[in-house]
């Protein structure tokens, strides 16, 4: 056996430092390293069983279209394959794990219930160009969660198609625009975004042809509204505001910004990606927002991360539903519908057009809504006090060795903020970060929000049981003191992990994507 067919590769950069030796195999204990499909396959090997083709005629009908040379895809037997995405799976971390403290992610146990649900034929297989009085089941849950997250919001309307909180966001911009120009104030330019916005909040304003203009936060982590009213005036279009926002604090003046922005001729956007801390307690349309992104994948579970299946509906207040986005689906004589056509009706004559080229995400609307149904009232109001109570918890039990920035100005929500003020000279928040993987979890959110210097961000959303949250507490204390003591074993953390420190900005700007034959390689293990 060849030592690079079986994907054998003595590569791992922390090993054989110390006393420790480095294994023949690359592999640490069990955690096995594993070769690309392309090192480890060849394309004379399968898992599959083909009868032998019957002899075809001596000239091709292809011509000089036929392939000259083998097509060099890699194949690999059955057990080979099996072992090939399994170790790869290992290699991956997820809420199914561990605790997943990323702030701002809202990483929450996905009810298997979901799982099942959404796998039901009659949704799973169901085809976006099916008649629509075949898929009558399927609008129906549309519909009905349609219906509640406008009643959860207290909005007028909801669109359902778009397919993340960006997206989102963009469908609410282009609906703020589409209201503006209607008007005849297309020539309002300008939407005031706060210093602590995420970033997807200034690059939706950019991309929908705004200028962003920042405000400042106060002293205590909230919009300085002040500095926001004094800005308002006929070039801008409006605010895009977080609520609870990006430190993890209530925005308490939302309602007096609200007006202030209306009575200005501006139009209130609210980034509802944290809508998990208030979900059962406050009505966003209470506090007179005009749009507002729901990201499902966060508040109402549904597995999201690495690029997986998102879905961010977006409601509407009155005055913006005019201008909302096809299609809808309705009720018309006991029958679900999809309006597709903006002449379809006056509730929908302004509408700017469409953000995809079908209904949305089903998997994600089946999950959604079966969390709603399964937690009822009652129970999604516990999810907000519980994610709240948690964040808390973790946020009094770590401001005595960490700094929490806005600690003195009194309880956070759904996410505990620290900073690195006090670690050594030369010690930073990826120290910190890298030091919690070598006690099995996965990093906060870091260097985010920017308001706050070195910043972590830790959300443990309500599914953590207290005994999960204290093991993390201890384990980031501990991290912690290393830091502030200047522990010079945690700059070269993590010592346990496969890979150690990696050149991040190296690999987003000079991504290798290319997979290059290692012919030499393999010429030379045999
Ligand atoms: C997650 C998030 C977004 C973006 O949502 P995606 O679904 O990832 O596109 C926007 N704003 C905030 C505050 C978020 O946490």
């Amino acid at each position: 056996m060849s030592i690079n067919q079986s994907g054998w590769r003595p590569t791992a950069p922390e090993q054989g430092k110390g006393n420790v030796p480095a294994s023949v195999t690359g592999n640490k204990a069990l955690m096995l390293e594993e070769a690309l499909i392309f090192e480890i396959g060849d394309s004379h090997t399968t898992g599959v069983d083909f009868a032998t083709a019957p002899a075809r005629a001596a000239t091709s009908k292809l011509g000089a279209l036929a392939r000259k040379a083998p097509i060099g895809l890699p194949g690999l037997s059955e057990p080979e394959t099996v072992r090939h995405y399994t170790r790869l799976s290992r290699q991956n971390y997820g809420i199914d794990l561990g605790f997943f403290p990323l702030g701002s992610c809202t990483m929450k146990h996905n009810p298997r219930l979901n799982e099942k649900m959404a796998r039901l034929p009659g949704f799973s297989d169901v085809h976006p160009l099916q008649p629509v009085d075949t898929v009558q089941g399927a609008l129906e849950v549309i519909h009905q969660l349609a219906h509640w997250l406008v009643t959860l919001t207290g909005m007028t309307s909801v669109a359902m198609s778009p397919k993340a909180g960006a997206h989102g966001e963009l469908c609410g911009v282009l609906a703020i625009r589409a209201a503006l120009e209607a008007k005849g104030e297309g020539h309002r330019k300008i939407i005031l975004v706060p210093e602590s916005a995420h970033g997807t909040n200034p690059a939706t304003a950019a991309f929908a042809g705004y200028s962003v203009e920042d405000i400042p936060a106060t002293a205590e982590g909230r919009v300085d509204t002040a500095a926001l009213k004094a800005r308002l005036g006929p070039d801008v279009a409006g605010v895009m505001i977080t609520n609870p926002n990006t430190c993890g604090l209530f925005e308490r003046d939302m309602r007096e910004i609200s007006d202030a922005v209306h009575a200005a001729g501006g139009f209130v956007y609210c980034d509802g990606a944290n809508f998990n801390a208030i979900v059962g307690r406050v009505r966003p349309g209470d506090l007179g927002i005009d749009a507002m992104h729901i990201n499902l994948h966060k508040t109402f579970s549904t597995p999201h991360g690495g690029g997986g299946p998102g879905s961010g509906p977006v409601v509407f207040s009155a005055a913006l539903t005019p201008y909302a986005p096809l299609p809808f689906v309705e009720k018309q004589d006991g029958q679900f519908v999809l309006v597709e056509e903006e002449t379809a009706g006056e509730h929908h004559a302004g509408s700017f057009g469409r953000m995809v080229a079908f209904h949305g995400q089903m998997g994600m609307f089946t999950r959604a809504l079966t969390y709603i149904l399964s937690h009822g009232a009652d129970g999604l109001r516990q999810v907000s006090e519980d994610a709240v109570l948690n964040a808390n918890y973790i946020l009094r039990s770590l401001d005595d060795t960490l700094d929490a920035p806005f600690g003195p100005s009194g309880p956070c929500m759904h996410e505990a903020l620290f900073s690195d003020s006090g670690l050594a000279e030369g010690f930073s928040t990826i120290d910190v970060a890298k030091g919690l993987i070598d006690e099995g979890f996965h990093p906060m959110t870091m260097y985010f929000p920017l308001v706050v210097h070195g910043a972590m961000l830790v959300e443990p959303t309500e599914t953590e049981s207290k005994a999960a949250l204290d093991q993390f507490i201890a384990a980031l204390r501990s991290v912690a003191e290393r830091a502030k003591a200047g522990d010079p074993s945690l700059k070269t953390a993590p010592h346990f992990a496969p890979r150690a420190r990696l050149d991040e900005t190296l690999a987003a700007r000079k991504p290798v994507l290319v997979w290059k034959d290692p012919a030499p390689l393999a010429q030379a293990a045999e």
